[in-house]
C-alpha cells in the first residue's frame, strides 16, 4: 500500500504526521471520503468542489490546484493498482506550534489513503438496518457548520458511541429544534405514500454526494422528492427509511426506536433506488 503524503508516495509505515500538526492538535483541517468503482473516481468533481469550498470557508490554503489534486488522486489509485474501494483525502492545517493560531502553520498537509472498504454485508441491504435516535444534537450552523467537512468529528463520534451502546450500525441525530438531521456519517431519507423526503441541509446535514446522486436519480426515475424538515414521528410512520453515504451507498432501515418501518425489510422504492444507483456506478464508474 502506498500513501500520498505531501507530494511523495510513501509506505504505510512511513506515512507519519507531526504531533504538532493542527489537524491532530485541534481537528483543524478537512477531509473527503470518496469511492472508486471500476478504477474510476465516483463524483470526483463534486467531492473536490466540497473540499475546496470547505477549505475556503475555514481559510485553509490547499497547496495543490484542483487539477493537481485530481492528478494526485489518480496517481495514488494507479500506484496501488486499485479498482474498487475507498479514498480518504485529508488536508490538515499542517504542523505549527502548540498555540491554536493557524498563522503559525506555514503549510497545509495533503494526505491520500486508498483502502478496501468494509461495508455492510449483502443481507443488510435486503433486510435493512435497525436504528435508534440519539440524544446528541447536530451542530448548529456556525463554525461547526455541517456543510464544512472538517476534521472536527467529535459530535458524530458521540453519535456513533450512542449507536454502539444501542448495538446498531447507524443512529439518527436530530437538530436542536428536534427535526431529523442525519446519521453519524450518512444522510437520511424517508418515503411516505410514494413521495421521497430528505431534510434540507440547513436543518443540519452534510450536503452528501450520495444524497445528491439519489436526488438526481429520483428525478430521473420519476419519484417525487421533497427536501422538507420532518420529525421522528414521520420516520416512525414512514413506509420506507434509508440512509445514504459514500461507504454505505443506499441502505434500508427496518426498525427505528423499536418501531417497525413499513413491512420490516427493504421497501420497493429503496430497493429500486439501490439497484439503479449500482447500475450507474458500475457503468459510469464515474463522471
Ligand atoms: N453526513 C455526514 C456527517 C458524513 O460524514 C457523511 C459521509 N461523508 C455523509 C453524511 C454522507 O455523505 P457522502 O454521501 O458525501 O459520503
Amino acid at each position: 500500500q502506498v500513501i500520498y503524503l505531501n507530494g511523495e508516495y510513501v509506505t504505510k509505515e512511513n506515512a507519519k504526521v507531526s504531533v504538532y500538526d493542527h489537524g491532530f492538535l485541534y481537528g483543524d483541517g478537512i477531509f473527503e471520503g470518496i469511492r472508486v468503482y471500476n478504477g474510476n473516481i465516483f463524483k470526483c468533481k463534486e467531492h473536490l468542489d466540497r473540499l475546496y469550498d470547505s477549505a475556503k470557508s475555514i481559510m485553509l490554503d490547499i497547496p495543490l490546484s484542483y487539477e493537481e489534486m485530481e492528478q494526485a488522486l489518480a496517481e495514488t489509485i494507479r500506484r496501488n493498482e486499485f479498482r474498487d474501494g475507498y479514498i480518504r483525502l485529508v488536508v490538515s492545517r499542517g504542523p505549527g506550534n502548540l498555540g491554536l493560531d493557524p498563522k503559525r502553520c506555514p503549510s497545509a498537509w495533503v494526505i491520500i489513503i486508498v483502502e478496501q472498504l468494509a461495508i455492510y454485508p449483502p443481507e443488510a441491504y435486503r433486510d435493512g438496518l435497525v436504528s435508534v435516535s440519539v440524544s446528541q444534537r447536530r451542530n448548529i450552523p456556525d463554525a461547526l457548520n455541517p456543510k464544512i467537512k472538517s476534521l472536527n468529528y467529535l459530535n458524530n463520534i458521540l453519535v456513533k458511541i450512542q449507536a454502539n451502546l444501542a448495538g446498531v450500525g447507524e443512529a439518527i441525530m436530530l437538530n436542536a429544534q428536534g427535526y431529523v438531521a442525519e446519521g453519524s456519517s450518512d444522510n437520511i431519507f424517508i418515503i411516505k405514500k410514494g413521495i421521497v423526503y430528505t431534510p434540507p441541509c440547513y436543518i443540519g446535514a452534510l450536503e452528501g454526494i450520495t444524497r445528491g446522486a439519489i436526488i438526481e436519480l429520483c428525478d430521473k426515475l420519476g419519484y417525487k422528492l421533497k427536501e422538507e424538515p420532518f420529525t421522528l414521528h414521520d420516520v416512525f410512520i414512514a413506509d420506507e427509511v434509508f440512509f445514504t453515504g459514500t461507504a454505505a451507498e443506499v441502505i434500508a432501515v427496518r426498525e427505528v426506536d423499536g418501531r417497525t418501518i413499513g413491512t420490516g425489510k427493504a421497501g420497493p422504492i429503496t430497493t429500486h433506488l439501490l439497484e439503479e444507483f449500482r447500475k450507474i456506478v458500475e457503468v459510469d464508474g464515474y463522471k
